[in-house]
């Protein structure tokens, strides 16, 4: 029950307590009135008057209300620091009013101080419960009141300054897409509302935020770097770093991220704290920035400086690779004549068509050694209006640039359709080559830049070398190259064949075919020298094709005189191994002459089980399918090994001439052709021996069991016409012939 305190009492302490406190001592927390400005409740005359004069004393400015209801009608009206209320009144009682005050809007919450004789803790638990902040228990220590009041605003100040700072960090996290979370060293996780958004996160996913799906947000290619970072800032160590993350939504976004030891009161580390900044749209406007300034806006290919900028490194990898390099400078003739002729917008359209043939031309060439890994090392960039500048990689031969530049030169002349009239650019190019004629990017486009200037000296379409030298080099190969186009396609090469002789019977099991080229003032060139010019400028592929036709009509000429026909081997260059489509031509090629496939052997060689094993392995069982024969030439000076013998559909092995050489002194070339007469035998493969030259050569051969020989001992490679004669029904494969030189 609340029982009021006897009157003297109550008088005596009070006076006590004025004589004691100093008038307006304490200081004011927040208002403009003095110490602070109080609302007291109470239905109580004289307990309310004490408490006013006690308070007025210590500087505050007091209200008085009478009843809950008066309180409720002076709060609505004006603003207090601080609200005294009795519980126990006639009419609401105070956790009623308290309730009521709560529910009043208001700019911040107003500490509200209940005044209660009961302090059992269901009274306090209502009190609280109600919205009070605090309360004071009768009968009122008057000294101490002034301070309990000053004391609640202060609490209040706090608090408010504290709500204020919070929501001042909200909103500048948000305006700084910035949001803060901590870990503790057990593996728990706490993160502000702004990093929740930054995440996309729905609410409840937040809730049970941790360290491990914090992490596998973070992208996949970052997810390493940032979570070795993580575990070394819970050993003390801090970091900042920048990443992508996948939103909740599964959009990409940048981050920056900078994270620190979160340490306790004595130092001692409790977890880590970070912040988490999305960058994105500062990344992306950085990236737009470095565009414009590294890009040509015509065409958006590399500028100047950004070309440079990539050659360097390019330069550097094929220093350490020892690769040989190429910057072209290339040069549209009569630009300026387009131009004016079409207009600058269809000016434009031409340079933006001239860099995507370009960029086309220069990705993917037909330099035969250019990989992947080189193409993504190449550079087309935009130097001058109509000037481009082009890094090649790995160009293996240095007349491999000539043919670069007079491809693209090709490239260009096609022509182009412009406002209704067919438009046919020309253009030169200038040629620098890396280590030769420069160390750095910038001396190479220097001189690939001077060498243009003798391209257009010599007039339109035409290409040259910084290097004289190599301009001479260029001007024979490329001569050479011609010829060997008209040499293909006008009818000067001819197939020669050489015999393949079972030495136990004497007859002829098969033939060689081996081209000639018949030049019309030089006369017959061997296939050694023009072989090797064919495969790097491509001319092996109408080369082959060509030889392939030529074997057909032999043998198909041969069936028709009705000779005893045996199988002839065509030797087939990687590259050519490699043309997609082959299967097929040769199945075409077969049944057109009415030949069966069993007919033609392929002699490859060891490269081409190297290279891509499950490409050459399926075109290999396809060929054997089709009933075409698979020879593996110059056997033992590659790389083959018995597995790669073993897990291809070969049908005959020639061992290289090399080791045929000198067999007859014994020795190991002996132990090797044994072992490799072994292998053919296990591996049911026919074994036959290039280049026999001796009887001392044969006897050995045919003391290690390998029966089949070619070479100039029994015949030289002959005219299908010479050839006919020994191949007469049932005809032995006559004598031998003497042994060359
Ligand atoms: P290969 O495939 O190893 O052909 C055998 C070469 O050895 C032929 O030279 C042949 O004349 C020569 N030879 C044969 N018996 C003897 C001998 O007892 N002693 C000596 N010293 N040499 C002998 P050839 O015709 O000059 O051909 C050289 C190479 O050119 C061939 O080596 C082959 O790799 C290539 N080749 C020839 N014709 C073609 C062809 O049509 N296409 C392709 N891709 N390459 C061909
Ligand atoms: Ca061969
Ligand atoms: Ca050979």
């Amino acid at each position: 029950m609340n029982r009021p305190p006897a009157a003297d009492d109550l008088v005596a302490n009070h006076a006590a307590a004025l004589a004691a406190a100093p008038a307006g001592s304490g200081t004011a927390p927040q208002t403009t009135s003095g110490a602070g400005r109080l609302l007291l409740v109470d239905d109580d005359l004289l307990l309310r008057s004490m408490a006013a004069g006690t308070l007025r004393h210590a500087g505050f400015e007091v209200v008085e209300a009478d009843s809950g209801e008066q309180a409720l009608v002076d709060f609505g009206g004006s603003s207090f620091d601080l609200v005294l209320l009795d519980v126990v009144m006639g009419g609401a009682d105070g956790f009623e009013i308290c309730r009521r005050l709560r529910a009043m809007p208001q700019p911040q919450p107003v500490p509200i101080v209940m005044l209660t004789g009961l302090n059992d803790s269901d009274t306090i638990a209502q009190a609280y419960e109600a919205g009070a902040s605090d309360f004071i228990t009768k009968p009122i220590q008057w000294a101490l009141l002034p301070q309990r009041v000053r004391y609640g605003l202060r609490v209040s100040a706090a608090s408010a300054a504290a709500v204020r700072s919070r929501e001042s960090l909200v909103r500048a996290q948000r305006l700084a897409h910035m949001g803060n979370w901590e870990f503790s060293l057990q593996g728990a996780m706490r993160c502000s509302d702004e990093l929740a958004r930054i995440f996309g996160a729905p609410a409840d996913a937040m809730q049970c935020a941790s360290p491990q799906m914090f992490l596998s947000r973070v992208c996949a290619a970052d997810r390493e770097r940032v979570a070795e970072a993580r575990a070394a800032a819970m050993q003390g160590q801090p970091y900042q770093l920048s990443f992508s993350i996948e939103r909740f939504d599964g959009s990409e976004r940048i981050v920056a991220e900078h994270a620190v030891p979160l340490c306790d009161g004595l130092g001692r580390q409790i977890g880590v704290e970070g912040i988490t900044q999305d960058i994105t749209e500062r990344v992306e406007a950085e990236r737009q920035i470095r565009q414009l300034a590294l890009h040509d806006g015509l065409t958006g290919l590399p500028n100047r400086q950004f070309f440079l900028e990539l050659a360097a490194p390019t330069m550097e990898r094929a220093r350490r690779a020892g690769a040989l390099c190429a910057v072209l400078h290339l040069d549209v003739d009569d630009f300026k004549t387009v131009n004016d002729a079409l207009g600058r917008a269809s000016g434009d359209m031409l340079l933006r068509i001239v860099a995507e043939r370009l960029e086309q031309g220069t990705r993917g060439s037909d330099i035969t050694s250019v990989g992947a890994a080189a193409r993504a090392a190449e550079v087309v960039a935009r130097i001058g209006a109509n000037a481009f500048t082009m890094m090649l990689y790995d160009i293996g031969h240095p007349e491999n640039a000539a043919s670069a530049a007079a491809r693209l030169i090709r490239l260009l002349q096609r022509p182009i359709s412009m406002q209704g009239r067919p438009v046919v650019l020309g253009a030169s190019v200038g040629i620098a080559l890396y280590p030769r004629d420069g160390q750095t990017a910038p001396e190479l486009a220097a001189h690939a830049e001077q060498a243009l200037y003798a391209a257009k000296k010599a007039g339109r379409s035409q290409h040259r070398y910084y290097d004289e030298a190599m301009n001479v080099a260029a001007r024979e190969r490329l001569a050479r190259e011609s010829e060997l186009r008209v040499a293909i396609a006008h009818d000067q090469l001819r197939l020669h064949f050489q015999p393949k002789i079972d030495s136990g019977s004497g007859l002829i099991v098969g033939v060689e075919a081996l081209v000639r080229w018949m030049h019309p003032e030089r006369g017959m060139i061997p296939p050694a020298s023009f072989i090797p010019l064919a495969e790097e400028t491509g001319l092996i592929h109408p080369l082959t094709d060509w030889v392939f036709n030529a074997a057909c009509e032999t043998l198909a000429a041969w069936t028709r005189a009705g000779l005893r026909v045996v199988p002839v081997s065509v030797n087939m260059a990687s590259p050519c191994f490699r043309t997609a489509g082959l299967v097929e031509r040769l199945s075409t090629l077969v049944s057109r002459h009415g030949l069966q496939p069993s007919m033609l052997a392929l002699e490859v060689t060891e490269s081409i089980l190297m290279d891509d094993n499950e490409q050459a392995a399926s075109r290999l069982h396809a060929l054997r399918e089709l009933g075409f024969k698979l020879s593996l030439d110059d056997f033992g000076t590659g790389f083959s090994s018995l597995s790669y013998v073993k897990r291809f559909p070969i049908d005959e092995l020639k061992i290289d001439r090399s080791f045929v050489q000198d067999l007859a002194a014994g020795g190991k070339d002996l132990a090797l052709v044994a072992s490799i007469v072994t292998l053919g035998r296990l591996l049911g493969l026919v074994v036959v021996a290039e280049g026999v030259e001796t009887e001392g050569q044969a006897a050995a051969l045919i003391a290690q069991g390998c029966s089949v020989h070619q070479g100039f001992l029994y015949a030289r490679p002959v005219s299908a016409d010479a050839l006919a004669g020994r191949l007469r029904h049932g005809a032995p494969a006559h004598g031998r012939e003497t042994p060359a030189r």
